[in-house]
């Protein structure tokens, strides 16, 4: 029912919901609240001045005594008190004084909300947020130990009288007829999660929960309804994940069953050394997918310096050996190249066919190597996005790889599958997958990024290898760093020194690389072999470099982060990362991870300004947490443990950067926090579509409808049943 026949709405305020996105009445009905007051943790105003050390949110609520414009040296202020029982509380703004003044009416009730500070020594707040009450009902409300829904709302949206108290009288009409069915017109919602599914999770029915979230009348009862909501929200989400999962499960895929001839050979007379347990152990658990006749969807995670490669080395091999060709999609150019150069090594010998498919060839070359891919020529392919043009054919990819998957999309990683997508007789067949990481993320994250996909773990380093030392150090080391640096490639190792991308402007960041890098070369190390890469020089200029460094033929390599996943040279042993505050955890945990790779003792030396050192005179809650996460490179080289801090110091919205497309959205669920509801939330869906795959069942119509209107793209599949 559209929302302008909700008694006290009519066509004016219809309007004013709309730019909010409320259209019918069901809309009004999830519009939930921003937040709630809740009279247990409303303070009083006597206990200000304690708040403001504590820095926490609270709330005040009472009567506006007064509402004044002051004049002080900056300019005019606006300066509002409260009166509760126990005194007065000050609320000033700086901005928007004469909006705000027109909205606090003396002798009205108001709740304040916000962090406590000190104005001249008196404890105010600055610019809190608030809320008008109504004294009949709200106050009542309040003082029964109820609980007061606050609602967002607009400019858009007050003008028609829909602040926050005009929504919740509206919103507690429509309560009490629709939930209480008091009138015929409107009808209580079907419930889109089947009984069983909420008996077995222990999950309110939706009718309730709409009320308890709207006007709960306990913590307890608000508690269960809001588990509810995100129970739902996480649950369409796997239920998506299990239908990816289902659908390319049910195709047919390629056996490999020959593991005699390359497979074998590489294993026993090439490669260099014996496999960790882990990567024996991770083998076979590809090999197992690869015999299926299923096609493979496995994660492999690795930390930094795990050995990924050579796992996914020997599985193209294994697709090879069966007739079927493999693709490496790498993220950046660089690392195609390095892995093309390893790869290439080792397939010489075993005369095996590979090429290298990147950006920024010659049509000539181009042609050349889309005809050796499209005829069968090419049995290995490694490259970059360029892999998933259009225009690129296979002749039969069996077996997709996608390097560093964190720095791609789901959809990438569909493209790339898709290139293999075949027809064997009737039935479609997929080729198998195996997608790499090497940012272990945390459990919940991984659940609903790759939660279509099996993991294996690799869990150990190869052997003989040293834990990374990591340290601190600023401007006033310098000379000292210089002359660690020295000492190293006396004793014939390498080192990296990075300096930071600067997003807003890329030429800063290499100004900043170019210039130290000629100081470096001509005034600190004259006698040394000093390099420069960044990502602005050409592929063929990048490739000269890495393969210098690589051959030992640079010393001292100065780097933008364009060395940042990836990069393979066992024989450097220090990293110095200028501008260490500057850099994300996982970019330094990365960053460290180019070291540490073979038997020699590697340092980190992250260059800071002191205060992150020392921890005194820090001004900012985000300077803090920088120090946070500076501390935790000291703390740990465990990529596990790091990607937990990471994920608590950042929030896992921005976990993943701008690059990751198909991080959910969510409105309720808290990824951090909400670890028990996903687990069971996972469970019920995949249960669910191993039932129905194609959600056919009567009873799960709601949520096939659901799914269809809120997520179409990603549902082909559905669609096409
Ligand atoms: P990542 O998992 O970070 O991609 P790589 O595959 O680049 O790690 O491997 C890191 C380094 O360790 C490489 O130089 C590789 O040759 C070496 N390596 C891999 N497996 C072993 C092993 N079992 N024993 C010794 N060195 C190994
Ligand atoms: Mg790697």
């Amino acid at each position: 029912m559209d929302v302008k026949f909700l008694k006290g709405v009519g066509p004016r305020r219809a309007e004013a919901l709309s730019t909010v996105g409320v259209y019918t009445v069901k809309d009004l009905l999830f519009y939930f609240p921003r937040r709630y007051l809740d009279r247990s943790k409303i303070l009083q105003a006597a206990d200000a001045a304690e708040a403001a050390l504590a820095n926490q949110e609270v709330t005040f609520v009472g009567k506006i005594e007064s509402v004044r414009i002051l004049r002080t040296r900056k300019g005019r202020i606006l300066s509002v008190h409260l009166r509760d029982d126990s005194g007065t509380i000050e609320s000033i703004w700086f901005n928007g004084i004469n909006y705000f003044s027109k909205i606090f009416k003396e002798g009205g009730f108001s709740a304040f909300s916000g962090k406590v500070s000190l104005y001249r020594d008196r404890p105010c707040l600055f610019h809190p947020d608030y809320d008008s009450l109504e004294e009949e009902s709200d106050w009542q409300l309040l003082n029964t130990g109820g609980i007061i829904p606050v609602y967002s709302s607009t400019e858009n949206l007050r003008r028609v009288g829909l602040d926050s108290r005009g929504l919740r009288r509206t919103i507690f009409n429509l309560i009490q007829n629709v939930l209480n069915n008091r009138t015929q017109s409107i009808e209580l919602l079907i419930d889109p999660l089947p009984i069983e599914i909420r008996q077995e999770n222990n999950l309110v029915e939706i009718n309730s929960a709409l009320r308890q979230i709207h006007f709960p009348e306990s913590e307890s009862e608000l508690e269960s309804a809001r588990r509810r909501f995100k129970f739902e929200e996480l649950f369409y989400l796997q239920v998506l994940l299990a239908i990816r999962r289902s659908a390319i499960k049910s195709s047919p895929s390629i056996v490999m069953r020959n593991y005699d001839n390359l497979t074998r050979r590489f294993l026993h007379e090439i490669v260099p050394f014996p496999l960790t347990n882990s990567q024996k152990q991770v083998l076979k658990e590809i090999v197992s997918d690869l015999k299926s006749g299923r096609p493979m969807m496995r994660l492999l995670q690795g930390d930094v310096g795990s050995g990924k490669t050579v796992v996914a080395l020997i599985s193209m091999l294994i697709a090879v050996e069966n007739n079927c060709q493999a693709a490496f999609m790498a993220p950046t150019e660089i690392l195609a190249q390095q892995h093309y150069r390893t790869i290439k090594g080792f397939l010489d010998q075993l005369q095996v066919t590979c090429s290298l498919l990147i950006g920024g060839l010659k049509p000539t070359e181009r042609r050349a190597i889309y005809r050796d891919i499209e005829t069968g020529v090419s049995k290995i392919v490694v490259g970059t996005h360029a892999l998933i043009q259009e225009r690129v054919r296979f002749h039969n990819l069996g077996l997709a790889i996608v390097d560093e998957q964190h720095r791609f999309g789901v959809v990438q990683r569909m493209m790339l599958q898709e290139k293999g997508r075949g027809n064997d007789g009737q039935e479609r067949t997929e080729p198998h997958l195996l997608v790499m990481t090497a940012t272990p993320i945390p459990r919940t994250l991984a659940l609903t990024f790759y939660g279509d996909l099996d993991v294996s773990v690799i869990k150990e380093l190869p052997g003989g290898r040293r834990p990374v030392r990591t340290v601190l150090r600023s401007d006033t080391d310098r000379m000292q760093i210089y002359r660690f640096i020295r000492d190293q490639v006396i004793a014939g190792r390498q080192a990296y020194i990075v300096y930071p991308l600067v997003k807003e402007t890329e030429r800063f960041d290499l100004r900043a690389a170019s210039e130290s890098f000629v100081r470096l070369r001509d005034e600190v190390f004259p006698d040394l072999k000093v390099g420069l890469i960044h990502g602005q020089m050409t592929e063929l200029e990048k490739e000269d470099v890495m393969l210098a460094f690589k051959q030992n033929k640079i010393s001292i390599l100065v780097a933008t982060t364009v060395i940042e996943v990836g990069i393979d040279v066992q024989n450097a042993t220090v990293m110095v990362i200028e501008h260490a505050e500057r850099f994300g955890l996982s970019q330094l945990h990365q960053l460290r991870g180019r070291i540490g790779r073979g038997r020699h003792q590697s340092y980190c030396i992250l260059m800071t300004d002191k205060k992150y050192i020392s921890g005194e005179n820090l001004q900012s809650h985000d300077e803090f947490i920088t120090r946070e996460r500076l501390q935790a490179m000291i703390q740990t080289t465990d990529g596990f443990k790091i990607s937990e801090i990471d994920l608590r110091l950042r929030g896992p919205g921005e976990f993943f950067g701008p690059k990751q497309s198909g991080a959910p959205n969510l409105q309720m669920a808290n990824l951090i926090t909400d670890a028990d509801i996903l687990s069971i939330s996972r469970k019920s869906a995949f249960a669910l579509v191993a039932s129905d795959p194609h959600l056919r069942k009567p009873v799960n119509a709601q949520i096939r409808f659901k799914l269809l209107s809120n997520y179409k793209d990603s549902l082909e599949f559905l669609k096409a049943n």
